[in-house]
């Protein structure tokens, strides 16, 4: 199915009026995979609007028009459309009615131009206009059909969505997008996420890696992707800072992003995941910008030489203790002269260490001045040995 779009008025050409039918248009039918071909803008007026159907029609199987479907004068698109198929402008009884009673209920009395609105184009179909009082038209033509919206964009895109769409593109779409979250255990994630849960038309995946949830939204209906925006948007609202992508925006990616665009570097101080941050940091193309370096720190003694850990610290606390992972961090930033510092110490198993539990992480951030986070994320541990290590680790790096 190929579509052509045609958008008339003078207030276009002349610089007037934005495109955005165009622009709306274009958009919503790729989202629907249906191709858009050719994209022109013509006047009022009525020969070069016959001109410009004609051709799109003899390449595509489709065209959309958007205004002059109004009562005024300069309203040449139904006119346009009856000339193109040879046929008369008739009154549509029905049409009538309707505007005479709207306009009665509004306690005015009906001008004749406004009963232009009521003629439509011999044998041409009426596209159902909840928005407004013009329906839009269907006109059959020998090349293919013609579908006549108004230019209002409101009204425009409530047929669109509502009957061309579905005509166009099939029984209800499905609409789906992945956001990406870290950090947020996927349980907690469903709970927090009830409400959405439980919207009419949307439904939720939840695809689990360590640390990570990919959340799978998909909702259905003509409006599908109006629907999913809304329910993105909330998803946000409720989740904060959890969401940190979307499709295939990974981690490193993002960081590396958030980095650039504070024209800011990072340097990590590692111990029990032996270099993978550093890995996950380097990533990107490009990432020389942004990654300063790292230092695997694992023997408890190259916290002191290396990083500048105080060794009475180390000599109190052992090496898994908030207070170390905030001075590796800090020292790392400082040898390293970068932005901020990260660092990690922890026991990744299968054995406790200093009579710390496996899977107890601290991970510490230094930024400009005195700037320290130090978190500790509770890793669950499933079990133990090898298994769970890895886990650990990587569970590390995301947190
Ligand atoms: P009406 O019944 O309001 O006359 P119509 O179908 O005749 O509707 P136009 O008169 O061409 O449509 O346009 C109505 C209004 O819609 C314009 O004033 C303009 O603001 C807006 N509009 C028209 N075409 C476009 C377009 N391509 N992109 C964005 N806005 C548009
Ligand atoms: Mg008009």
């Amino acid at each position: 199915m190929r579509v052509e779009l045609l958008t008339v008025g003078d207030e276009l050409l002349l610089g007037d009026t934005i495109n955005g039918n165009a622009a709306w248009l274009g958009r919503r039918l790729a989202d629907h995979g249906v191709e858009v071909t050719r994209s022109v803008v013509v006047g009022d007026e009525t020969g070069v609007i016959i001109e410009a159907v004609t051709a799109a029609l003899a390449r595509a199987d489709a065209v959309i028009t958007t205004g002059g479907l109004g009562p005024t004068y300069d309203d040449l698109t139904r006119d346009a459309l009856a000339e193109a198929a040879g046929v008369p402008l008739v009154r549509d009884p029905e049409l009538e009615t309707r505007l005479r009673e709207r306009v009665a209920a509004a306690g005015r009395e009906i001008r004749d131009m406004a009963l232009r609105m009521a003629d439509v184009p011999e044998g041409a179909g009426l596209l159902r206009n909840s928005a407004g009082s013009a329906p839009g038209l269907r006109v059959e033509l020998p090349g293919g059909v013609v579908y006549a919206l108004p230019g209002v964009p409101f009204e425009m895109r409530t047929i669109m969505d509502e009957v061309v769409l579905p005509e166009l593109a099939g029984p209800p779409e499905v609409a789906r997008r992945t956001l990406r979250t870290a950090g947020v255990w996927e349980s907690v994630l469903a709970t927090r996420l009830a409400e959405v849960e439980a919207m009419d038309g949307v439904r939720l995946a939840y695809l689990p890696q360590p640390a990570e949830v990919r959340v799978r939204v998909s909702a259905t209906g003509t409006d599908a992707w109006d629907r999913l925006a809304d329910v993105e948007k909330r998803i946000r609202e409720l989740l904060g800072a959890a969401v940190y992508g979307v499709e295939d925006e990974t981690l490193d990616r993002v960081v590396h992003r958030l980095l650039t665009q504070r024209t800011a570097t990072v340097a990590a101080a590692e111990s029990l995941t032996g270099g993978l941050i550093g890995a996950e940091l380097s990533a990107m193309p490009g990432s020389s910008s942004t990654f300063a370096g790292g230092v695997v720190a694992y023997a408890t003694d190259l916290k002191r030489r290396l990083l500048d850990v105080p060794g009475d610290l180390l000599a109190e606390h052992g090496a898994v203790h908030p207070d170390v992972a905030a001075a590796m961090a800090a020292g790392v930033r400082d040898r390293l002269g970068a932005t901020y510092g990260v660092a990690v110490t922890g026991v990744a198993g299968p054995e406790p260490q200093d009579g710390r539990p496996v899977g107890t992480v601290y991970i510490g951030v230094a930024g400009p001045g005195n700037m320290r986070i130090v978190t500790c994320p509770k890793l669950p541990v499933p079990g133990a040995g090898r298994e769970t290590r890895d886990v650990i680790r990587r569970m590390t790096v995301v947190h």
